[in-house]
C-alpha cells in the first residue's frame, strides 16, 4: 500500500542524537528528503542534547531543534543554573519550542523533583512566547492541572489520553501529535482519539527511533515511517493520506512558527 511516494511529512518529533543512529544518522539525514520528509524537529531531553539538536539543525536546512529538560533527566545532575542554560539556547534561530518537558510516571522519578522542572519550563516558554512541547506518560491528572493552570501554548506528544482529556488539552488551545500507536493491533484509545481530534490540532510525529508503526514496530523508526501512521488516521478520517499530510504539515510550521 505504501510504494506511493508521499511528500509534505513533517515530522513533529524525533530523537536522531540516540545512538541507534550512531552507525548511518549522516546517511539518513541525507537520504530522508528523498522520501518526502520535509521537516523534522529533533527533540532534546537535557541541555547535552540541546546542544546536539542545534548542532543538527545548523548543518540541514529542514532540521529544527528543541531545548528543554526531560522529567527522565532530572535527576541526572541537573546544574542549578539550568534555565539559564535552556533560556541561551532559546534565542537560537533553528530552536522552535522549549521540549521535551513533562511528566514521566511509569518510571519512579520523584514527583516533588519532576513538577518544579516542568514548572519552571512552562513558565520559561511563556516567558518568550515560545511553544512547548509536553511529554505526559502515566500522569494524565497532574498534566491537565498543571496546564489549566499555567496556560502554555504547543502540544501534548504522543498523546496517550482518553477522549475525555483530548477534549480538555483541545479547551486549552493545545494540539497533540500521533504516533505510530495508532497503528498497533490492540490499539483503541488511539484511534478513537484519532477519529476525535480536529484536524486544525493535530500534528504527527514518529518519536524516532521509538513507537515504530506496524508494520515495522519493534525495529527502529526513522521520519519517512509516518507514512504509516498517517496511512491508518486517514483511514480513520477517511480522507487522503496526502491530505492528511499536507495539513499536519501547515499545523507544525503553524505552530512552530517555521517559515
Ligand atoms: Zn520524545
Amino acid at each position: 500500500m505504501n510504494d506511493t511516494i508521499y511528500n509534505n511529512i513533517f515530522d513533529a518529533h524525533a530523537h536522531y542524537d540516540d545512538k541507534r543512529f550512531d552507525i548511518d544518522r549522516k546517511e539518513i539525514f541525507n537520504t530522508l528528503q528523498s522520501k518526502g520528509v520535509c521537516g523534522i524537529i529533533n527533540n532534546a531531553i537535557d541541555i547535552e542534547t540541546t546542544k546536539i539538536s542545534i548542532d543538527y539543525a545548523e548543518k540541514y536546512p529542514y532540521i529544527y531543534a528543541t531545548a528543554g529538560i526531560h522529567p527522565q533527566s532530572v535527576e541526572n545532575n541537573l546544574p542549578a543554573n539550568y534555565k539559564e542554560v535552556i533560556a541561551s539556547y532559546l534565542k537560537h534561530p533553528k530552536v522552535v519550542a522549549i521540549g521535551e518537558i513533562g511528566l514521566e510516571y511509569h518510571y519512579d522519578i520523584p514527583k516533588n523533583l519532576q513538577i518544579p522542572v516542568v514548572k519552571e519550563q512552562i513558565e520559561l516558554a511563556k516567558d518568550f512566547d515560545m511553544p512547548m512541547v509536553f511529554h505526559d506518560r502515566e500522569a494524565h491528572l497532574d498534566t491537565i492541572n498543571i496546564l489549566k493552570k499555567y496556560r502554555p501554548k504547543g502540544i501534548v506528544h504522543c498523546f496517550s489520553g482518553s477522549v475525555e482529556m483530548l477534549r480538555e488539552i483541545l479547551k486549552l488551545g493545545l494540539s497533540i501529535s500521533l504516533g505510530g500507536a495508532v497503528t498497533f493491533k490492540n490499539a483503541k484509545q488511539p484511534v478513537e482519539v484519532a477519529r476525535e481530534v480536529p484536524l486544525d490540532k493535530l500534528l504527527l510525529e514518529t518519536d524516532a527511533p521509538y513507537m515504530t508503526p506496524v508494520p515495522f514496530r519493534g525495529k527502529r523508526c526513522t521520519s519517512d515511517n509516518i507514512v504509516y501512521t498517517a496511512t491508518r488516521i486517514a483511514e480513520i478520517k477517511n480522507m487522503p493520506v496526502q491530505k492528511l499530510l499536507d495539513i499536519t504539515k501547515e499545523n507544525t510550521m503553524n505552530l512552530f512558527n517555521i517559515k
